[in-house]
């Protein structure tokens, strides 16, 4: 899972950045809040951790914002003991959770796990588009009822264009949300997409090659 931190003073922003990558996360770090709301709007993330009092733009506003824009990831506020009164505006501006500084790693890791986990069950399941019907609980997909075996990345790949269905994924975005990385070899995706076309859609009715842009997954006519 990647996370964000939107955090001015550098001394907590990159002792959490130390922490949380020692977890296994991927982090990115924003100092203000406009580079922090850029970083939102462009990239996908499992938690944003947002610091409420940042230059530039403060994190209630940057929390607006992001709402206002259909971003749903979870947002963990983070707020001075002397802010406190301030959480609930936080909450008003649409972030759900808050921590109060200084606070330990292992309540912070908590409630990161929990924002997660809430995350993913209140997203679908079960998807379909066209004759594919995709169980993400399960890991199982079918075609026209007929179960397709797929590897790890294959599936991965056709969720992200499932929960996306209808839109252009770009290569970069599917790179960031299925092989967790901005740097792979530049034929990564390319060779997953001709394998996973090969198997759920052999016919070339479901995903579209947008040039210039990306994949699209879509039922036909
Ligand atoms: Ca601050």
């Amino acid at each position: 899972m990647r996370l964000l931190i939107v955090e001015d003073e550098p001394d907590i922003a990159f002792g959490l950045e130390t922490a949380l990558k020692r977890e296994g996360y991927l982090v990115d770090v924003a100092l203000d809040g406009l580079a922090g709301e850029d970083l939102a709007i462009e990239r996908a993330y499992g938690v944003i951790l947002l610091d409420l009092m940042l230059p530039k733009k403060s994190g209630r506003e940057v929390c607006r914002t992001l709402r206002r824009a259909g971003i749903t990831t979870p947002i963990l506020m983070l707020t001075a003991r002397d802010q406190v009164d301030d959480r609930v505006e936080g909450l008003d501006a649409g972030a759900d959770d808050y921590l109060v500084k200084p606070f330990a790693i292992k309540e912070l890791l908590a409630r990161i796990r929990a924002l997660g986990r809430r995350e993913s069950d209140r997203r679908e399941s079960v998807l379909s588009v066209g004759g594919l019907t995709i169980d993400t609980l399960a890991h199982q997909v079918q075609l026209d009822g007929e179960e397709v075996r797929l590897t790890k990345r294959e599936f991965q790949l056709l969720e992200a264009l499932a929960r996306n269905r209808g839109r252009v994924l770009s290569r970069e975005v599917i790179l960031q949300r299925v092989w967790n990385t901005d740097d792979a070899l530049p034929n990564t995706v390319s060779f997953h997409m001709k394998s996973l076309r090969r198997k759920v859609d052999p016919t070339g009715v479901l995903i579209h090659t947008v040039h210039g842009l990306g994949y699209s997954l879509r039922s036909p006519g």
